[in-house]
């Protein structure tokens, strides 16, 4: 399966949820450009873009007389790619480089941070896997069987030990060895909490330190969190000065536009989406596919 199909198949509700606006009545009056606007408000796609997008694809449909659903579809999806377009980058490329991930549990960090050692592997980049999350002992055991499915070797340190050591380890072996591409997994909590942001403090404020290579920090998190989701990343902002996002379960939601949401509303690019659990579920954020997914 291609890389968009199984886009396309991982945002499959959020595309019917737009077909029902497109299909309701078949006339493009007032109710349609209220239902469209709420639609990607209810997306997640924030009020603001949401009320623009809708603004400018009213204009367009009266100035070049769009009035299919197709028509209007392509229309919608291509303005949406235009304001998504800000958001696409990827730092994986930029070697030799550190990436931190950070964020609540369960949002796929550790997920993530195997997916990209594997494919990290398999491109033939030298990498090596950071273990700071010392808070929970199955976080050190499941990287460690991410790291053997990926052929990329783990560096940690006991349960309860400081996070911030084993950057220090991580990247002294990484300079030792001149490795591209270091990927530090740390701890999360339930909820952000202010325990978890002093903590994370410090790791990114002694990673910076250390590190001779650019280093980046990446807020991990769950699409299908929601709106909380966009108050969540608020929160790592300002806290830890992110560099950017990763998004993941965007499968099996109708809510796909959180992703842009919070890129928007705290200017930070998408590194990567997660449409699935399986190594190829990990993908590189483009505006055009993903408005395609989201909407077409
Ligand atoms: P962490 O606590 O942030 O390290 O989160 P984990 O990496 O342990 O992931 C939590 C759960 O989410 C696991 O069961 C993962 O398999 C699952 N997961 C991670 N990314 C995705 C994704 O893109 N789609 C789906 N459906 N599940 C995912």
């Amino acid at each position: 399966m291609g890389m968009f199909d199984s886009l396309k198949r991982g945002l499959a509700r959020s595309r019917e949820a737009f077909a029902e606006v497109f299909y309701m009545g078949g006339e493009v009056d007032e109710d349609f450009w209220e239902d469209l606007e709420d639609r990607l408000v209810m997306g997640d796609m924030g009020a603001e873009v949401a009320m623009q997008v809708t603004d400018d694809l009213r204009e367009q449909a009266a100035r070049e007389g769009l009035r299919s659903a197709r028509q209007l579809r392509d229309a919608l999806a291509k303005r949406l790619a235009a304001e998504f377009a800000k958001a696409e980058c990827d730092p994986f490329e930029d070697v030799p480089s550190c990436v931190l991930f950070v964020g609540i549990n369960g949002a796929g960090k550790t997920t993530t941070v195997g997916k990209l050692a594997g494919v990290a592997k398999a491109e033939g980049k030298s990498c090596l896997i950071g273990g700071a999350d010392t808070f929970r002992a199955a976080a050190i055991e499941q990287l460690e069987v991410w790291g053997q499915r990926s052929g990329v070797e783990v560096v940690t340190r006991e349960r309860g030990a400081d996070p911030a050591s084993v950057c220090y380890d991580v990247l002294d072996r990484a300079e030792k060895d001149g490795t591209q591409l270091v990927l530090i997994d740390t701890a999360g909590r339930l909820h952000t909490s202010p325990e978890l942001m002093r903590e994370l403090e410090k790791v990114v404020r002694v990673t910076r330190k250390r590190a001779s290579i650019p280093v980046r920090v990446v807020l991990v998190i769950d699409a299908t969190t929601g709106q909380n989701g966009l108050n969540q990343a608020k929160e790592f902002n300002s806290a830890l000065d992110l560099d950017g996002l990763i998004v993941t379960k965007l499968d099996g939601t109708a809510k796909g536009g959180i992703a842009v949401a919070i890129s928007h509303d705290l200017n930070l690019p998408i590194y990567r989406i997660g449409v699935g659990e399986g190594i190829d579920d990990l993908q590189t954020f483009d505006a055009m596919d993903f408005a395609r997914a989201l909407v077409g």
